[in-house]
């Protein structure tokens, strides 16, 4: 991937537009309208050109966007996207988890797909300056361990035809109601993908956060959701090797045939997976606080592994990690035909490892320890 080129995208350029018609918050549990999501009332954006950079951030009201038919991103998937949460604390504070890291592997994705490069520290305060404005009304106070999604969008705007890297982009961002997807009644059940369906290969762009990535797999998803599972549990190749579950990466608790107690997920460095924020924080979270008890590896692992596991008693928990679904304890693998039933715990909501990491996790993001994690608005 070749250096990046960095342009000015500078954030404290941003002009303020207030919304003339603010829209009231909805009660909780409330996300979308007629099949719509809800956003909150401001936007940012910002647009690029070759011939002259990047434009003046605006924070503006939020509503459609224009764009020309002929859209480069409409044509050629040259789009780009990240998802994080700001938190309400039970402090009071409003935080970001590790916005800088999103920033990052916004700006990897956007070369991978020769849109525009920019210096990852500006859309870190972007992000900031839209929840210091929204964030106040839309994660009120009185509803502490509340979160909104967070969405860095950038796409190729230049309304030519032809199959050539865009000369005008358009980055922006919104922020968004979502539901609390980590804690589904007897745990996730995932369905293994079908044999004749990849979701990344190596050489190809799957740890890259495109759109690309995920048009293609809502068929297999859509197929496994309408017969009750809830992700796909994607594996690659003919050995079978477990990646990703859905929008979350995949890790399983066993005990080695040595008897050691080992937390594994698919490794980073053969670019199969995306390199997931809740997943790093696993890893470290596991190797700094539990290493007196378990074994914290990265490395391929097959489907396989996890039968054998099953079948001798040694597979412990699972869980898929990401933004969206967070720390949510799998509870069944479905894979040709068989059932891999995973233990959840004493109370049936996940293993006690799995409770443990999400326990930590959430206690940064919501105050109620200090964590150089944790950004405050
Ligand atoms: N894998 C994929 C394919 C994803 O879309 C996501 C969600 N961004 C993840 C993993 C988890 O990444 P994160 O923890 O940064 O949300």
């Amino acid at each position: 991937v070749a250096q990046p080129n960095v342009q000015e995208l500078n954030a404290s350029n941003i002009t303020y537009t207030f919304t003339k018609e603010p829209r009231d918050v909805p009660p909780p549990g409330v996300h979308s309208i007629d099949g719509s999501t809800i956003s909150t009332d401001h936007m940012i954006t910002v647009a690029w050109s070759a011939k002259s950079g990047w434009g003046t951030p605006e924070l503006k009201p939020y509503g459609p966007l224009s764009l020309m038919p002929t859209a480069s991103v409409l044509h050629y998937a040259t789009e780009c996207f990240e998802g994080l949460k700001a938190y309400r604390g039970f402090d009071g504070k409003l935080r970001l988890f590790r916005p800088d890291c999103n920033a990052e592997r916004f700006l990897m994705s956007s070369v991978r797909i020769s849109l525009p490069s920019f210096p990852p520290a500006e859309v870190e305060k972007l992000l900031l300056a839209l929840m210091a404005v929204d964030g106040p009304k839309w994660l009120p106070r009185d509803r502490p361990g509340s979160f909104i999604y967070l969405r860095p969008t950038l796409i190729g705007t230049q309304s030519q035809l032809g199959v050539q890297a865009p000369a005008e982009a358009l980055l922006y961002i919104i922020a968004t109601l979502m539901p609390v997807m980590d804690s589904p009644v007897g745990g996730m059940k995932l369905h293994t993908s079908p044999d004749d369906m990849v979701r990344a290969w190596v050489g190809g762009f799957g740890y890259a956060k495109v759109g690309a990535n995920y048009g293609p797999s809502l068929l297999a998803t859509q197929e496994a959701r309408a017969r009750g599972f809830g992700q796909i549990l994607w594996l690659y190749g003919s050995e079978g090797y477990c990646t990703e579950a859905g929008a979350s990466n995949f890790f399983v608790l066993w005990k080695t045939k040595e008897g050691k107690t080992q937390l594994i997920t698919a490794p980073l460095d053969d670019r199969l997976i995306l390199p997931g924020v809740t997943r790093r924080s696993v890893l470290q979270l596991a190797r700094e606080r539990l290493s007196d008890e378990i074994e914290v590896v990265e490395r391929r692992y097959t489907i396989k592994e996890v039968l054998e596991a099953s079948s001798e008693g040694r597979l412990l928990e699972s869980f898929a990690a990401g933004t969206a679904f967070f720390v949510c304890p799998v509870s069944l693998i479905h894979h040709r035909e068989q059932d891999i039933q995973i233990p959840m715990g004493k109370a049936g909501e996940g293993g006690p490892y799995t409770l443990k990491l999400k326990g930590w996790l959430k206690d940064i993001m919501y105050g109620n320890v200090d964590h150089p994690w944790g950004i405050v608005v």
